[in-house]
Formats: structure tokens, C-alpha cells, sequence
């Protein structure tokens, strides 16, 4: 089975599996969701921004 290439750089694994056909539950499975602001955001915040389309 070929999926069609699809860039998942950037994306929570659960959101990356969620594109195959019988998976799209798991996007809500994904934490890594847009940046928050933090209150002291001196610090790195280490929860990357995933990017894909279902958190748009
Ligand atoms: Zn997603
Ligand atoms: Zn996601």
C-alpha cells in the first residue's frame, strides 16, 4: 500500500498516523497542540507546535 507523500515534519506522531484511512481518531489523541503563552516565557517551551491541519 503507497500513501501519498505527505510532509509530517512538524507533527505529533499521533496526528501523523491520524492521516492513514481508519486513524483519524487519533488526532484527538494529540497533545502537542498550538503554543501557549506562558506567564513566564523565559523558558523554553518544550511542547512543540504540531502542525498539522485538524488544530487550525
Ligand atoms: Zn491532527
Ligand atoms: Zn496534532
Amino acid at each position: 500500500m503507497t500513501l501519498p507523500a505527505v510532509n509530517t515534519t512538524g507533527m505529533s506522531a499521533e496526528c501523523a498516523l491520524a492521516r492513514r484511512p481508519g486513524y483519524e481518531d487519533l488526532h484527538d489523541e494529540c497533545t502537542q497542540t498550538e503554543d501557549v503563552p506562558l506567564p513566564h516565557s523565559f523558558g523554553i517551551l518544550l511542547v512543540r507546535r504540531c502542525t498539522c491541519g485538524c488544530h487550525r
